[in-house]
């Protein structure tokens, strides 16, 4: 069995657990904004709150200090603006947030998730920048290859998109860490496998598996509501993901084999919300089928 997962990755690079820092940027959305559109994609329940949270100092010690007691005194961190779009801002407010981010020595790398349409020349120069002082990483929330499935989920860009930014983000040398979500409506398991390949061979060095998963108060809550959207047993998520690792090069980093959006808001799947049994039963059906990441893949 081999599958490479981040924590193996982290663990080989810096010698042990590397824990993340979740930090809030201030920045909106251009899917939310109204740039784009109001309501954001179909399955966003906008939650993070758009006001920053703190200046980033503040914010980096009162994250470090929930989890310093397991962590230790000697651990590495990663800076991680999370929610909304992280590089949707003027240039020089960015490099301020991402420079005060990244300064603490004990932070290892700094993480900054976004969308692969704002990331302008500018940013980019930026991130290829600080990319040389410590390792940076870009999430990209592309979903899904399939146009079909972009359209319904209002995601707001084409594939080319997504493909010329992770060209122009491997070009400068960054982290490119690209989500996809399982389970999308209409979607086969070949679909989904098609969406892995092609994020392994657009050269992205990690990928965050997500589970479609309704939360209260979107419209996706609508859609399930009124039986237009079903979600995903647990099995078939299982069977989706090992199709979609066998097809993804074995240099790339899992970074994530399941999502967990807020339990008191999750209506569905429901086993969703337990997440320990989700992984226990995830890793041993990896070992059960003795699972190769690349295995599906053409012969180089
Ligand atoms: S791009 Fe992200 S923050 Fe913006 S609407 Fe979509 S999921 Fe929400």
């Amino acid at each position: 069995m081999y599958w490479n997962s981040l924590s193996e990755h982290l663990r080989s690079q810096y010698g042990g657990k590397v824990y993340k820092l979740a930090l809030s940027s201030g920045c909106t959305c251009p899917n939310r904004d109204g740039t784009l559109g109001r309501r954001g994609c179909i399955f966003c329940d906008g939650a993070g709150a758009f006001a920053a949270a703190g200046d980033i100092p503040s914010q980096l010690a009162a994250a470090k200090a929930r989890v310093v007691a397991k962590a230790g005194p000697n651990a590495r961190y990663i800076a991680y603006f999370q929610s909304f779009t992280n590089t949707y801002g003027p240039v020089d407010r960015l490099r301020a947030l991402y420079t005060a981010a990244m300064a603490p020595p004990e932070v290892a790398v700094l993480s900054i998730a976004t969308r692969p349409d704002c990331l302008g020349p500018e940013v980019l120069s930026l991130l290829a920048e600080l990319n040389r002082s410590k390792p940076v990483w870009v999430e990209l929330g592309l979903q899904t290859i399939h146009p079909a499935s972009a359209a319904y989920i209002r995601r707001g860009y084409d594939l080319p998109v997504y493909d010329r930014a992770a060209a122009a983000l491997r070009a400068a040398g960054v982290t490119v860490v690209v989500h996809q979500i399982l389970g999308l409506p209409g979607e086969t398991l070949a679909d989904m496998a098609e969406t892995a390949q092609y994020i392994g061979a657009s050269g992205a060095n990690g990928i965050k598996f997500h589970l479609l998963h309704v939360l209260r108060g979107t419209d996706l809550a609508a859609d399930w509501q009124a039986g237009k959207v079903r979600t995903m047993e647990l099995d078939a998520y299982i069977a989706a993901l090992e199709a979609c690792i066998r097809r993804l090069p074995r240099q790339v980093v899992i970074h994530r084999l399941t999502g967990d959006g807020a339990k008191r808001d999750l209506l569905a799947p429901l086993w969703s919300g337990d997440k320990k049994r989700v992984l226990n039963a995830i890793h041993a059906a990896f070992r059960r089928d003795d699972l190769e990441q690349g295995s599906g893949l053409p012969d180089p």
